[in-house]
């Protein structure tokens, strides 16, 4: 459904004067580009969920962006059903825009706090000049109870409804145009843990129901292998490894995902510390981005970024010692 070939962005600090200010507040020099992803390809199959993992800061959230188009790439090529997105015209891209469809990460700041709900989930049917206002208002009261809240709601703004409800508005909002292809930037980091489970499952209802593709994007790797037919675990802007579900625990994974899965593992023997930051996107280490924090770390990867390579049938990886 959606390729991503070799795809890169970075950023240019906004201003000499925006640049002057970062360096203060963060007593460092600023200068050159932010590279949030590098050179990167993944392939998402129709009626999946493709989970994207990786640390705050890897570029999991930029490469959800490109996804859906609300990035252009600098470099690469993303193809959505047979189609460059590069090659779409204005209205080709309005239309592709009905068809992918992006959950902010956190609700409180993408809904808008002067816009009552009813307005908020009607947006985008307004904006494609689809149906009149009955049908829309029909629409949203149809969406809030498939996302199990009360149409009786609808008048309501953003602030008089809880961080679970208001996470629910947000999927709402995300599915008002029935996409095909729904990416979720972290569903279920902004609420407790109790209300986690049960937009989980929302989600998972919802794909079900619908037939939706999902892409994933979380810090969270066990509660992406709850969920995800496919795993993709990012770091410094990278892919470190690619792999089905069924999987996990019976291959031995990269360095990094293997440290992921015991720091979450609270019930593990196999104790493993990461230590270190993770890399500057202004300045990445060269070799193998996650070499500094790496314990098998080995001369090589301070000098030779490890290209990405099949391990398997969907499985890839990217380290010198695993091929
Ligand atoms: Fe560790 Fe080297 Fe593999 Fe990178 S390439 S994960 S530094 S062993």
């Amino acid at each position: 459904m959606l390729n991503l070939e070799n795809v890169s962005k970075s950023f240019k600090p906004p201003s000499s004067f925006g640049r002057e200010l970062l360096s203060l507040i963060s007593r460092k020099e600023i200068g050159g580009s932010v590279h949030a992803v590098r050179g990167l390809s993944l392939r998402v199959k129709p009626g999946q969920i493709l989970g994207l993992v990786g640390e705050s800061g890897s570029g999991k959230s930029t490469l959800g962006r490109i996804m859906c188009g609300l990035y252009r790439p600098n470099t690469g090529k993303v193809v959505f059903e047979g189609r460059d997105l590069d090659s779409l015209n204005k209205k080709e891209r309005q239309r592709l825009s009905l068809k992918i469809q992006f959950m902010f990460q956190d609700p409180a700041s993408s809904l808008n706090p002067r816009i009552r709900c009813g307005a908020a989930l009607s947006e985008g049917l307004v904006i494609h000049g689809l149906g009149n206002r009955l049908e829309r208002r029909e629409k949203v009261c149809h969406l809030m109870e498939e996302v199990g809240l009360s149409p009786k709601l609808i008048d309501r703004y953003p602030h008089q409804f809880s961080g679970g409800q208001r996470q629910r508005l947000s999927l709402a909002r995300a599915l008002s145009l029935d996409p095909s292809l729904l990416i979720a930037d972290e569903p279920a980091s902004a609420i407790d843990v109790s209300i986690q489970a049960q937009i989980i499952n929302l989600l998972l209802d919802l794909k079900a129901k619908r037939g939706l593709t999902m892409v994933l994007i979380s810090h969270d790797l066990p509660l992406v292998c709850l969920m995800a037919d496919q795993i993709a675990v990012m770091y410094g802007g990278l892919l470190m490894e690619v792999f089905p579900r069924s999987l996990l625990g019976q291959v031995d994974h990269h360095p990094y995902v293997k440290a992921l899965w015991a720091s979450a593992d609270f019930a593990s023997s196999q104790k493993i510390t990461l230590e270190g930051e993770p890399p500057d996107p202004l300045n990445p280490p060269p070799g193998c981005p996650f070499h500094p924090r790496c314990l098998e770390a080995v001369d090589i990867c301070a000098s030779l970024c490890p290209p990405m390579l099949p391990l398997g049938s969907d499985h890839f990886c990217a380290c010198h010692l695993r091929k």
